[in-house]
């Protein structure tokens, strides 16, 4: 059961705004068993939305549109769905009249612009917008069959009108969906992909989905069946599969930070870290490890670098200086650039952990971002912590040394 979600807007298109609302509606439709296979964004533009409207109807069995609904020139999605399905626009007094009455009541004249809002293409109906003056636009074709609804632009009254209008009148989807995502850290996209051979090929149920952001690597299964439980059947075995496949690099579920459950982690043991930072990771292990300044979390002491080393054994003598009665230390070290032989540039820094029986020192090689340079180093030091807690081996520093 498909859906196709269209945002309206130039400002999305020129990039002045960011599209949070089909994201916001994908994941509604897809809790509810659709599966969103297209978005599109488009201008103020009347031939662009008939023709895009067309074609999305043509092609699923729901159409949610936002934006553009509201009085002034440039909201045009009305017209746009009377042309694209062969409609006069019609007013519609019930409409006019709550639009009358909610001017009256906020004690303003409404003007004459705003009557625009009452008129609707003839064989649709008005959503109630309880938050606004834009009211939305329902309307069922037979293209084949097809629920084409429109909403205003503005995030906050559409998410209300789709829970308050919308929601009920959505045709019942005959199919489950249901997500699990795995986060892992320690092995880049390709690689963790070589490791899950052929569980990432398109076409499968469940799906397994791979995306790469800061080294953190997120898979996403997601199973479609008839009920729930089948959906759960057919997870579990791949979950099973993952999980021994990238065995100690899966840290957590859904939207888990590596920092957060590290920090986590750390609590429930009751371990300290001492730290002190360059600018390798720039404040940032203290920022995420002291969640809470009131009480400073596991951190016993966060200090910044005062003069750089770059000898390796001294830093892992002063990571064990620092860490004094702590259980966990981690120094890093200031970050230089140096160039290539192919001449780009590389951000270059070194991070030292020690504990009980651990003592590594990392080399960090970037060449990108400094931010995300900063937060591949962190996390790669937090997840050595993460894995000594875990009593896991932490030879291994994959996602270290990784230049991009
Ligand atoms: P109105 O004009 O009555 O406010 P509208 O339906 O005409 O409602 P727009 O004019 O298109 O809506 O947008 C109103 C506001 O909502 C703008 O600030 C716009 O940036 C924001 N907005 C519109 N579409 C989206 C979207 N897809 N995602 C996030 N914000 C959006
Ligand atoms: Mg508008």
């Amino acid at each position: 059961m498909n859906a196709e979600l269209i945002a309206i807007g130039s400002e999305l298109v020129c990039g002045a705004s960011l599209d949070t609302n089909s994201q916001w509606l994908s994941q509604e439709l897809e809790s509810r068993g659709w599966t969103v296979t297209r978005h599109t964004t488009i201008a103020d533009d009347l031939p662009a939305m008939i023709e895009t409207l067309q074609a999305a109807a043509r092609r699923c069995r729901i159409v949610l549109v936002t934006g553009g609904l509201g009085p002034t020139r440039d909201d045009i999605t009305r017209e746009a769905i009377a042309g694209a399905f062969d409609q006069p626009l019609v007013e519609d007094e019930s409409e006019l009249q709550h639009v009358l009455a909610l001017f009256a009541r906020l004690g303003r004249h409404m003007p004459d612009r705003n009557r625009i809002q009452a008129m609707r293409p003839r064989d649709a109906t008005h959503l109630r917008n309880n938050h606004g003056t834009a009211p939305g636009i329902l309307l069922n074709v037979e293209l084949p069959e097809c629920m084409v609804a429109a909403m205003p632009g503005v995030p906050g009254e559409m998410k209300k009108m789709f829970h308050e209008q919308l929601v009920t009148m959505l045709p019942e989807s005959s199919v489950f969906v249901r997500r699990v995502v795995l986060r892992t850290f320690g092995y880049g996209e390709s690689h963790a992909e070589e490791l899950l051979g052929d569980l990432t090929a398109r076409g499968r149920n469940p799906e397994v989905g791979i995306t790469a952001s800061g080294a953190v690597i997120s898979l996403s299964v997601t199973a479609r069946a008839d009920t729930e439980s089948e959906c759960d059947v057919l997870i579990r075995p791949v979950i099973d599969l993952i999980n021994e496949k990238l065995s100690h690099a899966v840290y957590g579920t859904g939207s888990d930070e590596l920092h957060d459950v590290v920090r986590q982690r750390l609590a429930d043991e009751k371990l300290t870290v001492s730290l002190v930072e360059g600018t390798t990771t720039g404040g940032l292990l203290s920022q995420w490890l002291v969640h809470d300044p009131e009480r400073g979390g596991s951190v016993v002491r966060s200090n910044r670098l005062v003069s750089g080393t770059d000898d390796m054994d001294d830093l892992v003598m002063l990571c064990e200086a620092v860490r004094n009665s702590a259980d966990y230390a981690i120094v890093t070290s200031h970050s230089v650039y140096h160039l290539n032989d192919d001449g780009t540039a590389v951000m270059h820094g070194q991070f030292a952990v020690t504990g009980r029986g651990l003592s590594r020192v990392v080399n960090v090689d970037f060449a990108g971002d400094l931010g995300i340079f900063r937060e591949r180093a962190a996390r790669m030091a937090l997840n050595l912590i993460r894995l000594h807690i875990g009593g896991h081996p932490v030879g291994r520093v994959a996602a270290g040394n990784a230049v991009r």
